[in-house]
């Protein structure tokens, strides 16, 4: 038994920080609910930035509340547009988004590799 204090290389479940590291294309199921009308909120990352250590931290996620109509659907589309952000501007949309992204920066890194090797 010897003391260890590198990190071993590519075991992503290694971390003991309280760091998780996942796929880029993860797709996070959000606690605060929609602001608009309650509803469920999944977010998945758009955008990378390195950290000090190299590894990537979101900068920009999509985020969806689970009421979101068919693309079909264009009267259901007109009023859920509406209801989420026509009256503040996306106001809510915005705090919600800069409050996922501070947390995920906390708390999660992103895997970037698989993007490039796909064949
Ligand atoms: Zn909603």
């Amino acid at each position: 038994m010897e003391p260890t204090t590198t990190q071993p290389q590519g075991s992503p479940a290694s971390a003991c920080s309280g760091v998780a590291v996942v796929d880029s294309d993860k797709v996070f199921g959000i606690k605060s609910p929609c602001p608009y009308c309650g509803g469920k909120i999944t977010a998945s990352a758009n955008a990378w930035e390195e950290d000090d250590e190299g590894r990537f931290y979101a900068t920009d996620l999509d985020i969806s509340c689970c009421n979101e109509p068919d693309l079909d659907d264009e009267e259901a589309w007109n009023s859920w547009d509406i209801e989420h952000g026509r009256g503040d501007y996306n106001e809510a949309w915005h705090q919600l988004h800069e409050r996922i992204v501070r947390s995920m920066k906390a708390k999660v890194r992103f895997n970037l590799q698989n993007s490039d090797s796909t064949t």
